[in-house]
């Protein structure tokens, strides 16, 4: 069968399953398939399958039909222009996170910070475009679930970071303590889960059928027990200068809230991500004012 031919077949079975973007999905999976650019696969429509290649195709058609996220069936991802492995042991990074990382990474520089904290770090990807973005930086990425760890030693393996980004697992600062990070650390950094759980059934299928259900969801209430966690935990950090959390939405207020009056961070900065919803909040705090 003619690329192209097949194509058109996996478009149409994707769609009949339900899959959001059918066509670029048939594509992105028949370029992995083939090892070529996503961009040259039109190049290569009249190009015959033979019937090991189709039968590869297929097999990787019915991981997509069954809502198996994208990222988890070629392996990779890409946040803030770097590669990333990524499989069902963390949570694809999404690129609305990128917004956490520039403002941190402008906080980084205003303050001139040298030593930060990455809490729930899943794939890596914070703490990785953070110390890949910045040379100078020392990076602690934590996270509770070992599986999710592993995952992110292997992209700190990729991108060849093992001396400036350590791993430790833990609930929220905890690591910090038992590491002695607690004593200088200068900036906390976390996408920790902030999904309600009654707006869990609503959420896509390729995020609640695949994806880890702890790295989401949040008992409280309002689903900001995380950050009320976080925030009041960070209280406890001598040297912290900074804190910057990723929320959901409806969720920046009340957090900036918490940072100003917990904290007593003496600026609170909010930033919108590509949808225009508030995304990432961040406090700085002033020295000497605990
Ligand atoms: N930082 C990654 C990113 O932005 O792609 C992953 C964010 S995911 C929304 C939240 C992460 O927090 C998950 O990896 C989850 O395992 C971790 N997590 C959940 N509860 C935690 C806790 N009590 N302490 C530390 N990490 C936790
Ligand atoms: N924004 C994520 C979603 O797709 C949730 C991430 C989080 O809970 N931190 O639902």
């Amino acid at each position: 069968m003619k690329l192209k031919q097949a194509l058109n077949d996996a478009q149409r079975r994707l769609a009949q399953a339900g899959v959001d973007t059918p066509e670029f999905d048939a594509r992105a999976l028949a370029a992995h398939l083939l090892d070529v650019p996503l961009s040259q696969l039109t190049m290569q429509q009249m190009r015959l399958l033979t019937g090991e290649e189709m039968a590869a195709y297929e097999t990787l058609l019915v991981r997509r039909c069954r809502r198996q996220p994208l990222q988890y069936i070629v392996g990779s991802t890409e946040f803030y222009g770097y590669e990333l492995i990524c499989d069902p042991r963390a949570l694809i990074p999404r690129a609305d996170t990128e917004a956490l990382v520039d403002l941190s990474l402008e906080l980084i520089d205003e303050l001139e910070l040298t030593r930060l904290a990455d809490i729930g770090t899943g794939t890596g990807a914070i703490a990785l475009a953070l110390a890949l973005e910045r040379p100078n930086l020392q990076v602690l990425a934590t996270d509770t679930s070992g599986a999710a760890l592993e995952l992110a030693e292997d992209n700190v393996a990729l991108h060849g970071l093992a001396d400036r980004v350590a791993l430790a697992r833990g609930p929220w600062l905890e690591p910090l303590h038992d590491t002695r990070w607690a004593g200088t650390v200068e900036m906390i950094v976390s996408n920790p889960p902030y999904v309600r759980e009654r707006d869990f059934p609503g959420l896509m299928a390729e995020i609640r059928e695949h994806e880890p259900r702890e790295a989401l969801i949040d008992t409280a209430a309002d689903g900001m027990g995380a950050h009320r966690t976080i925030v009041e935990q960070c209280r406890l950090l001598p040297a912290l200068r900074a804190v910057a959390l990723e929320v959901g939405e409806g969720q920046a207020t009340e957090v900036a809230k918490l940072m100003r009056n917990a904290l007593r961070a003496r600026e609170v900065i909010i930033r919108k991500d590509l949808g225009s919803i508030d995304r990432a909040v961040a406090g700085v705090l002033g020295i000497g004012e605990r």
